[in-house]
């Protein structure tokens, strides 16, 4: 399995329009983040975690020119605003189903009507069709994937569990059965926006305490936001096996 952070940064990606902070200003290419998604490259498979406002800049840098499934998280814009965008995708590989809470999929259907208008179908919009998951396994042919559900403020959010791998974002507060999904991992990705307290993101030392119980052969840290500091100056205060994400890289888990 080969993971690619698409995106790692906060909802208004690094840097941040008129803020003034260190890390938007940056020469370091790992201090320029785009918003939080990954692309799952398993079993010929591509699929890809959230589709936001910077999907179409990640496929082309990625040179990614097949999508055969997106899973959302959560219906935040940082998270889907690029639905739009898979257009030429569609045109060239046929319809892509899009997984999420029925929640997500309604709010999807109030955004982007056009795009699930069957009876006014035009033939320039991106061809998606829904799929609902609820808190319990499914499936992607032969790839299992095992839900996560947690709290981001007041709205329920999923992550993905595809076997040792787990993707976390935009969490805040999990219960202990759900988080108890997240043991005996190779590799998790979990957010952790910045060092102050945030209402609805754990934090960084919040996100190091779950990794510490989880203990997970290897962690990345995501959705990261300018206050969070330089990436070379943050990673000097990580422990052992835990990496502060940044766009463009990749990993690999062996089967
Ligand atoms: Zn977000
Ligand atoms: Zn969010």
């Amino acid at each position: 399995m080969k993971i690619t952070l698409l995106g790692t940064g906060t909802s208004t990606g690094i840097p941040t329009i008129g803020v003034n902070k260190e890390s938007c200003f940056s020469d370091d290419p790992r201090d320029n983040r785009l918003r939080s998604s990954i692309l799952v490259e398993f079993k010929n498979k591509n699929i890809v975690v959230d589709c936001g406002p910077d999907f179409r800049q990640q496929m082309l840098r990625t040179n990614t020119t097949k999508v055969d499934a997106i899973l959302f998280t959560h219906e935040h814009a940082d998270h889907t605003a690029g639905l739009d965008d898979v257009r030429p995708i569609s045109f060239k590989h046929g319809k892509i189903p899009i997984y999420a809470h029925e929640r997500v999929i309604r709010n999807l259907k109030k955004r982007f009507d056009y795009l699930f208008d069957k009876k006014n179908d035009y033939p320039g919009s991106p061809h998606i069709y829904p799929k609902i998951i609820k808190n319990k396994k499914f499936n992607i042919e032969e790839i299992e994937i095992l839900p996560i559900t947690y709290m981001h403020h007041k709205l329920q959010v999923y992550g993905f569990r595809i076997n040792n791998f787990a993707y976390v974002t935009d969490l805040k507060i999990i219960t202990e059965k759900e988080f108890n999904k997240l043991k005996d991992l190779d590799v998790l990705i979990l957010n952790s926006l910045r060092h102050n307290e945030h209402y609805s993101h754990i934090n960084l030392s919040q996100a190091l305490n779950h990794i510490e119980e989880l203990k997970p052969k290897m962690a990345y840290l995501t959705h990261i936001a300018p206050d969070m500091g330089l990436h070379s100056e943050t990673e000097k205060i990580l422990p052992n096996s835990v990496f502060l994400g940044y766009d463009g890289l990749e990993i690999i888990i062996e089967d």
